[in-house]
């Protein structure tokens, strides 16, 4: 098989979850909800499985469903977005980095990764031949050193990831920040990646910037997002990305090459999630912050230190005291131990970093509360 294979391992969050399932934990690693979508898209799906959208719906995208995400991302960004232009839809966030890296990569091109990051972005530059590149974000608050960004970008790299709110730190990236980067990229004329599937997932007095918003940004930005967070549906694989004509001219042909296109019937029900007002992503935020509080509530009991977010459903705790040598040796004892599944933490660094466990707080408030009472005997 292909050498490149050999650069990267399997997934360590999806790993997590089949162990977490095997053992019966509860099942903090891989970030995603124990509750339903929002009535409207349970409704929506229905008649959509009655609907005629069992076939192909066009390869970027059914129309239905673009018109109203083009409507959704215009109320949030202030942008104007064309259905037809500035959009193709993918199989989740996923698919939307692989498609955005293979756009704006050549094979042996750099790619500025922020460390800690979500795996996949190290798999999908090596898988489109290109090489991540490394750049540390700081402890308390994870913020990058200009003189580390100006480095990386003196090698002449083609893209530069961007994810905001970040997983796994929770760090939401402020206006002040985003356009150093962007001073950065038109300077070196550099593609910007962002991936921003918490959008909607922010804590106050934290606001959520677009990077595709800031004045400028629009040519040389590929936005990649999901509805997964956004509304509870991870299993739907409904994402996108928005970008410039001629960006998404390219990445419509790297898409319909990779999948064809999105589930007809899921991208139909979707549809009443894009339209729900306001006050549904208002509500959001306000939920996710009791969860937080909850789950943050336990943690402060066990004495283990930990990372506030300021955006995203994840906290990094510091296992350093419970004695392990390797993370994911503390992972494995957790599940089968405790009972509790969370990932470890060295999977999202790119330095030696082995003292962290990362958990989700994306669950119900009962799963919360009987995975922090577990978690209380650590103190
Ligand atoms: N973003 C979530 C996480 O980091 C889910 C990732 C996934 O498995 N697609 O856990």
């Amino acid at each position: 098989t292909a050498n490149r294979l050999n650069i990267f391992t399997e997934s360590v969050i999806r790993g997590t979850t089949r162990l977490a399932n095997q053992h019966g934990a509860i099942n903090l690693s891989q970030g995603f909800p124990d509750f339903d979508p929002p009535e409207p898209l349970l409704a929506g799906l229905e008649k959509a499985t009655r609907g005629p959208h069992h076939q192909y719906a066009m390869t970027w995208g059914a129309p239905r469903f673009r018109d109203a995400l083009a409507r959704k991302i215009s109320r949030f960004t202030g942008l104007q977005v064309d259905p037809d232009q500035h959009l193709v839809v993918t199989c989740g966030s996923t698919e939307a980095m692989m498609v955005a890296m293979m756009t704006a990569c050549n094979p042996g091109d750099r790619v500025i990764v922020f460390s800690p990051f979500y795996e996949n972005y190290a798999a999908d530059a090596i898988l489109c031949g290109a090489e991540p590149i490394y750049v540390p974000l700081r402890l308390p608050d994870f913020h990058f050193d200009e003189d580390e960004l100006a480095r990386a970008f003196a090698l002449k790299p083609k893209a530069i990831v961007v994810c905001n709110p970040s997983n796994p730190t929770g760090k939401v990236f402020t206006r002040d920040e985003l356009v150093t980067i962007l001073r950065f990229a038109e300077e070196h004329d550099t593609f910007v990646i962002t991936d921003e599937p918490y959008e909607h997932i922010v804590f106050a007095p934290h606001e959520h910037v677009y990077f595709s918003a800031l004045p400028g940004a629009a040519s040389r930005t590929l936005t990649c997002n999901s509805l997964s967070k956004t509304y509870s549906i991870t299993g739907w694989r409904l994402g996108y990305v928005h970008a410039a004509p001629e960006v998404i001219a390219q990445a419509r042909k790297v898409h319909d090459f990779l999948t064809v296109g999105a589930a007809a019937p899921l991208q139909e029900a979707a549809v009443a999630g894009l339209e729900l007002p306001d006050s549904y992503y208002a509500g959001l935020r306000d939920l996710y912050t009791r969860k937080r509080d909850v789950f943050l509530g336990y943690l402060r009991q066990t004495g283990l230190p930990f990372t506030e977010p300021h955006g995203a459903y994840f906290t990094l705790v510091d296992i350093s005291s419970l004695g392990f040598a390797h993370d994911s040796e503390a992972s494995e004892w957790l599940i089968k131990e405790i009972g509790v599944a969370g990932v470890a933490g060295s999977s999202f660094f790119r330095e030696p970093v082995n003292h962290l466990i990362r958990f989700h707080f994306a669950k119900n408030e009962d799963t919360l509360h009987a995975a922090g009472e577990r978690l209380l005997k650590l103190r």
